[in-house]
């Protein structure tokens, strides 16, 4: 039997992948990823190396996490080194609690490399620091994504009322809903909000507008892309520095 490392793969930069989860690539004998990890990672791996694709559009999952679970579990039973690579990092909205726990309830080893998350790496490499000295003491990561056909909203907005600095991961096709949501609890109609897509990667690019408006400044933009809030996104003026 063998052994899973439940790796993050960082934002897509594939410099931003840890020295520990280069390890694990080099020597795993099947890698299991996601559409989020870059796919350069895999010519890190040895010859003979098996990949399975499970890939996940946003929340759309390609496969059910229940099948996803269970191909990592049959992995297990086959290979001694089995690396389930996913984008970021595996507990920041990564599922990779459930696939611990399905592991654990089967009697399979396993290690968790945590990966650099996008909530931090993107609006850092769009130059928009999640704090600041004097604008904000603190930040929210959250989804954008609700589960549709349930009547009532599963995100707490009364709570976003204070200035933190609030990240969507998975929330472009809900961003005219949350900037509506974010102005009627109280935000002013020209706070500050960016919006950046692809982050990290060579074809990366930041949208900044007002709540207001960034509706129609970035609706467009591909995926994967996170939504920025607070008085932060401002500083990009000063700080950015990837996409010049
Ligand atoms: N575990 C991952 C997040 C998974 S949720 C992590 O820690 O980064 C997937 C969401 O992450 C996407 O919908 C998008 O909002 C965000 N995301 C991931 N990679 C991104 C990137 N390179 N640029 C912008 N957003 C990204």
């Amino acid at each position: 039997m063998g052994k899973v490392y439940l790796t993050g793969a960082g934002p897509g930069d594939i410099e931003l992948l840890t020295v520990k989860a280069l390890r694990v690539v080099k020597e795993a004998d099947v890698i299991i990823y996601d559409r989020l990890a870059n796919p350069d990672i895999l010519a890190e791996a040895k010859d003979g190396c098996e990949f399975v694709y499970v890939g996940k559009e946003d929340s759309h999952h390609t496969l059910p996490q229940e099948e996803i679970n269970e191909v990592i579990y049959q992995a297990a039973l086959k290979y001694e080194n089995v690396v389930r690579l996913k984008g970021g990092d595996p507990f920041v909205f990564g599922r990779g609690g459930e696939e611990g726990i399905y592991l654990y309830e089967r009697d399979i080893k396993f290690e968790f490399i945590p990966g650099v998350t996008s909530a931090i790496a993107v609006p850092e490499y769009a130059g928009i620091p999640v704090t600041h000295r004097g604008i904000t003491v603190s930040f929210r990561v959250v989804t954008g994504h609700e589960s549709s056909g349930k009547d009532h909203s599963q995100i707490p907005w009364e709570n976003y009322k204070s200035d933190d600095t609030i990240i969507f991961l998975m929330g472009l096709h809900r961003l005219k809903r949350i900037a509506t949501k974010l102005m009627e609890i109280g935000k002013p109609k020209d706070y500050p909000i960016a919006v950046i897509s692809r982050g990290t990667r060579p074809d990366e690019k930041t949208v900044v507008g007002t709540l207001e408006n960034i509706y129609e400044k970035a609706k467009d933009l591909p995926t994967p892309a996170l939504i920025v809030v607070g008085e932060v996104v401002k500083l990009r003026e000063q700080l950015n520095w990837f996409e010049k």
